[in-house]
């Protein structure tokens, strides 16, 4: 939606984000709405045929925190305005400007997430523009369990995981797998139901009857060898499925999504 307001305005909309994963404990829904408030201003305080650049990466000013950085080369806010303008209801009297909560809003979300919000206007090393940056904390990788008695196949899912960075154990049985997920509130399960059912059963039941499991998120392994009780079991509860182990993309894309619910 953003690239589609750049295009109407013909702004250049660059984004760069390394081929790599950071993990922040966060409501994404409300990091997604500062993103839209942040990249928003930056549309509409730009002038047509100017620049715009998003920025992720490590903070080079505070360690292990991921740092987004959205750059204008737009008219900028006076200077006695900068302090001002993460303050409710405040907007800078002659530009075509919105209700004043964008900022200020941004700013809270980002202070209760433990992170920081600046702004610099013109950009360091700039004639003008605005940069606004948000910094968050970095946490701890989420535990992934891949529960399966083939390790052939614990080895297939484990290795797309672990390149992602995510902490991975295999577990052979319910007991230890349930003990896992008790211990780590940020951990989820990949079950493999592609030839005993046994084990895949057992942690769905106990999963799904514990109530401080029972959000936990579970992704299934199927195939051909997966027995009617197990498309049953997944089925019920709406398990996401996985059909093909070697398809590194979709398993990957299908732990992100489980943590995102
Ligand atoms: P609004 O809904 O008015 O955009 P915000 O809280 O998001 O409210 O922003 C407050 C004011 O800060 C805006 O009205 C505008 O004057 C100024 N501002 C915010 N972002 C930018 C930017 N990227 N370039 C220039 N001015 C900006």
């Amino acid at each position: 939606s953003m690239r589609f307001q750049a295009e109407q305005k013909s702004l250049v909309l660059n984004v760069t984000i390394p081929d790599r994963r950071w993990f922040v404990d966060c409501d994404a829904a409300k990091i997604e709405r500062v993103v839209l408030n942040v990249v928003g201003n930056a549309l509409k305080f730009t002038p047509e045929r100017g620049r715009i650049d998003v920025t992720v990466e490590d903070d080079p000013d505070r360690a292990r925190h991921v740092r987004v950085s959205v750059q204008d080369s737009g008219v900028g806010i006076p200077p006695a305005a900068l302090s001002k303008v993460t303050l409710r209801y405040f907007t800078v009297g002659e530009q075509p400007s919105g209700s004043g909560l964008g900022l200020a809003i941004s700013k809270e979300i980002v202070d209760l997430h433990g992170g920081v919000l600046t702004i610099q206007s013109p950009p360091p090393g700039h004639a003008r523009g605005t940069v606004v940056r948000f910094s968050l904390p970095l946490s701890e990788p989420p535990l992934v369990l891949i529960v399966s008695r083939n390790a052939e196949t614990a080895a297939v899912l484990r290795e797309p995981l672990a390149r992602e960075g995510y902490r991975i154990a295999i577990r052979r049985d319910v007991e230890t797998a349930v003990t896992d997920l008790m211990n780590e509130d940020s951990s989820m399960v990949v079950l493999d139901f592609t030839e005993s059912d046994a084990l895949g059963t057992g942690i769905v039941t106990r999963v799904k009857g514990t109530k401080a499991l029972v959000n936990r998120p579970l992704v299934a392994l199927t195939g051909p060898g997966s027995s009617e009780a197990a498309r049953k079991i997944v089925r019920t509860f709406a398990i996401a499925e996985l059909h093909d182990r070697t398809n590194e993309s979709a398993l990957c894309k299908l732990v992100a999504d489980a943590f995102l619910r």
